[in-house]
């Protein structure tokens, strides 16, 4: 398991907020919040574990505006906060005969777990891809936070709008990028593979 994935879970926790006008908080009660978390929760949640939940729920909002407005030092400031409040407890595992691999041992309350998991992984994605990588959808009215792995750091919406945007956006991209500068072109760019697969 690479520990960064575990960003995916600061973003589903953000976007919890973001719940249609009338439906009830995900973070409302229990029951609630075992609907929609419940696959990433290690097991029943609590009162405190809902409190400390909507406590980072909103951390996590806060370091996404303030990543997506350039306020890098904001971010990073209430991160480093987190990191300090929910400290995670790595242990080696060789589960299913893969090679040993860090693993966050299995302790502590199920908010604190989800909470210190998904912190660390906003913290190694930073690490390795830059506090800009962490945004706000583009869309004025859309408060929904997104992690952007894309080459070109080149995505502007959440996963939803992404999704609704993303065949206008290959219908553009696509002629440019299929059309070869001449006929030659391709052919000599890898005259190796273009004989082998010809045999
Ligand atoms: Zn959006």
């Amino acid at each position: 398991m690479n520990l960064s994935s575990y960003a995916a879970l600061a973003v589903r926790l953000a976007n919890s907020a973001a719940h249609a006008p009338g439906e009830p908080d995900p973070l409302g009660s229990p029951a609630e919040c075992a609907g929609a978390l419940g696959d990433c929760l290690a097991g029943p949640v609590t009162r405190r574990d809902l409190d400390v939940l909507r406590y980072v729920r909103a951390e996590f909002t806060a370091i996404f505006d303030a990543a997506a407005r350039g306020d890098d030092q904001d971010a990073m400031a209430r991160l480093n906060a987190l990191l300090v409040q929910f400290p995670i407890q790595p242990e080696m595992t060789d589960h299913d005969q893969a090679r040993w691999h860090v693993h966050l041992a299995s302790q502590g309350s199920v908010g604190d777990r989800f909470a210190a998991g998904a912190i660390i992984g906003v913290a190694l994605t930073v690490s390795g891809l830059g506090v800009s990588r962490l945004g706000v959808c583009a869309i004025a009215s859309c408060p929904q936070v997104f992690i952007d792995a894309s080459p070109g750091k080149s995505r502007r919406y959440c996963a939803e709008h992404a999704a609704a945007r993303g065949n206008v956006s290959t219908l553009r991209r696509e002629p440019t990028g299929l059309q070869p500068q001449s006929p030659a072109g391709q052919a000599k760019e890898v005259p190796g593979r273009a004989t082998s697969a010809a045999s």
